[in-house]
């Protein structure tokens, strides 16, 4: 398959790596929307994180767990999680990942 976010996994990529375990890679987002801009994906392929949830739910959780453990690790006491499911949302790459985004401001609700 090809895939951008299996070949990170795989190391046939390169990134900037924050952690990896036997389920999820972190790395950092190549075009950060703000000061801290990191995407946490598993390692097996799934098209975004509903299928996630679904198909494991407790990947779902490690997921999740990972994003505020490593904000805590930054010292990010605010921050935001985003997930874009569809392309109509603004999902561009279809292995599934969860954004976390600090360092900044966000307004909301959008305007
Ligand atoms: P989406 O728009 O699908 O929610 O998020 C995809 C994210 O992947 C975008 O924020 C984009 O900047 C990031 N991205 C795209 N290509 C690469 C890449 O080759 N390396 C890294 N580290 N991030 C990427
Ligand atoms: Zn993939």
């Amino acid at each position: 398959m090809d895939c951008l976010f299996c070949k990170i996994v795989a190391g046939e990529i390169p990134a900037a790596i924050v952690k990896k375990t036997k389920t999820f890679t972190v790395f950092n987002d190549i075009t950060p929307q703000a000061p801290t801009h990191i995407l946490i994906i598993p390692n097996q392929h799934f098209e975004n994180m509903a299928e996630v949830a679904d198909a494991d739910p407790a990947l779902a959780g490690e997921i999740f767990k990972a994003a505020g453990e490593i904000a805590a690790e930054i010292g990010l006491d605010s921050y935001r999680m985003n997930i874009n499911t569809g392309a109509g949302a603004g999902q561009s790459v279809f292995h599934a990942h969860l954004h976390l985004l600090g360092g900044r401001s966000f307004a909301w609700p959008p305007g």
